[in-house]
Parts: C-alpha cells; structure tokens; sequence
C-alpha cells in the first residue's frame, strides 16, 4: 500500500508538473500569436424567431501554425491568469471595431455588437481608456457594443464593478450577463445591476426538450428577465424544438447553430450582412 501511495503521489506531482509546463508554453506561443497575427475574430449571428439579423457576437480564434485550432476555452483562462488577457482583450476590442468601421462604410449594418470581457480585462484601470480611444478612433457609437461579462466577474468586487458599469452605461454601452444561471450568485444582486440583458446558457438550452428541471429553470429565466424589463437571449439553439420551446416561453433572440455557426468576418459579411442590406 505504501508503495503504491508513492506511484500515487508520484503520477499527480508528474501530472501537475505537465500541466504547469503546458500552460508556460501557451503563454509563451500567445504572446507570439499576438505579434503574428494568429488570432481572428469570429462572428455568430443573433437572430429573432424568422431568423432576421438582430446583433452578432464576437468570438475569438486562434490558428497556431503548427498545433492547428486551439479553442477560447483552453487558452482565454490562461490568459487571464497571467495578465496577456489586457492583451488580447484590447486586441478583441480593436479587430471587432475594424470591422465594424469596415461593413459601416460598406453599408451593411450590423445594429450590435456583443463582445466577451474577462474580469481582470474589466476591472484593468485603463479599460475605460482603452475602449474611449478605440470607439473615438474607429468612429463607433457605443449604443451599438454590448459588454459580455460573466457572474464569475463580481465576485471580485460588486461596488466597483456595479460603479464602472454604470459609468460605462452613461457613455452608452450596454450590457449582458453572460451564462446566467451557471455561477453561484444569488439572484438578489440583479436587482442592484444595471444590466440590460440576461443570456441564457447553452447548457441549460441543450436539454429543454429532453430535461424537465432544465426546461422549468429556462422558462423562470425568461420571466425573471421579462418580469425586470431585460433583454433575454438564448445561446446554443440548435434543433427547431428548441426554438419553439423558447418562443413559446417568451424569448425573442436567439444565437446557436440552429442558425449559424461562428463564421470568419468575410463569411460572415456574404451570408448575413450582404442579405440584410437588401
Ligand atoms: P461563451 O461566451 O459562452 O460563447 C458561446 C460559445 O458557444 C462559443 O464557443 C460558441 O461558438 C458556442 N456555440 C454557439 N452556438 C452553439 C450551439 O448551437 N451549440 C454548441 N454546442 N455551441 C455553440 P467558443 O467560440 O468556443 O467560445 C468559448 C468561450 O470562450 C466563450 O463562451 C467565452 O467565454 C470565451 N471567449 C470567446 N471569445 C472571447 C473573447 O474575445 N474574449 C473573452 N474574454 N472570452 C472569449
Ligand atoms: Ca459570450
Ligand atoms: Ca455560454
Ligand atoms: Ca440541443
């Protein structure tokens, strides 16, 4: 037994040295993505029941030249907890408003824009800065961004975050809790939040149809956001019964590869805003 307890002990010291070593090594390559140019923004579209375009979100990708696609959720926490996430927020932020700036001169119109922000990016001194210079640059009105941020973000500090985004809202931003229901927060603090909508997440919407609770706690949602006079939007649509289910309980926007996949800027364009424009 005391041997065995030493492989044990052994396998976990192995195993955590490796995935010490592993998340060295994605920071390091990040930094290099950052300077070559290996990330792109995707967009998914947000759509009503007919599937009219209503907003779109912006979804981060990395290309690495030689591991191939490595997805958000495996490099963004990493990101985030070595501090490159001012970086690659700020990145976000400048690539999604060039785009914007671009379908604005085509004259396609894109009426929002939600995009992801990380708690460290947020709460970061100069974020208000930061965004200030670029909408000032890109000529982007404010009115059209929709801040993306999860429970997970006021944990941290509910007065300094409740104050920022109220200065923020003052400027015109908007605001969405990301993957509502998934964090541990009690549902009091909405009250106090200035946000302007809830989204629901994925993992509640995949079994609606099948799941009874899941199916209650998504219709309670929908009501709680209509009840506060909030947007709500459903990620991770993907079937028609999903859909009917959601507009059946009230729910006016939806985003999931029932309509789209995330798309690359120009599939994007020729699929949703070349359509829309006519
Ligand atoms: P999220 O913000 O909850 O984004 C929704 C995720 O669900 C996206 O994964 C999207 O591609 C996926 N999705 C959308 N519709 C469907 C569907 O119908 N079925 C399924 N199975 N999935 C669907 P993605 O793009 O891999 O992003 C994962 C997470 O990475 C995001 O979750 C977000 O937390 C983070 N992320 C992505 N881009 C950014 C960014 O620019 N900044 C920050 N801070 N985080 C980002
Ligand atoms: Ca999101
Ligand atoms: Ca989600
Ligand atoms: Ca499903």
């Amino acid at each position: 037994a005391k041997e065995s307890g030493r492989n044990m002990l052994q396998f976990f010291q192995d195993s955590m040295q490796e995935a010490a070593m592993e998340r060295m090594l994605i920071e390091k390559e990040l930094r290099q993505a950052l300077d070559e140019n290996q990330l792109s923004l995707y967009y998914q579209p947000q759509v009503d029941y007919h599937g009219t375009l209503m907003g779109a979100e912006a979804l981060i990708r990395w290309n690495h030249p030689k591991k191939g696609f490595i997805p958000p959720d495996k490099f963004i926490p990493i990101a985030e907890e070595c501090g490159l996430i001012q970086a690659v927020g700020a990145w976000v932020l400048e690539q999604s408003f060039i785009h914007l700036r671009q379908w604005d001169r085509l004259q396609v119109h894109l009426p929002h824009l939600a995009i992801n922000i990380s708690p460290r990016q947020f709460y970061h001194d100069d974020f208000m800065g930061i965004l200030g210079r670029l909408v000032k640059q890109y000529q982007i009105s404010p009115s059209r961004i929709m801040l993306e941020f999860t429970e997970g973000l006021l944990m941290n500090d509910v007065d300094v975050a409740i104050d920022k985004i109220k200065q923020l809202k003052k400027l015109g931003y908007t605001f969405s809790i990301d993957d509502f229901g998934t964090g541990y927060s009690s549902l009091s603090y909405l009250k106090h939040l200035p946000v302007d909508q809830l989204k629901i997440d994925k993992s509640f919407v995949e079994d609606i149809t099948k799941n009874e609770d899941d199916a209650v706690f998504v219709g309670t949602i929908i009501a709680i956001a209509r009840h506060m006079n909030l947007g709500v939007v459903a990620e991770g649509v993907e079937s028609k019964m999903e859909l009917e289910f959601l507009k059946q309980n009230g729910c006016l926007c939806y985003q999931g590869y029932y309509f789209s996949k995330p798309l690359p800027e120009d599939q994007f364009f020729e699929h949703w805003l070349r359509k829309a424009k006519q």
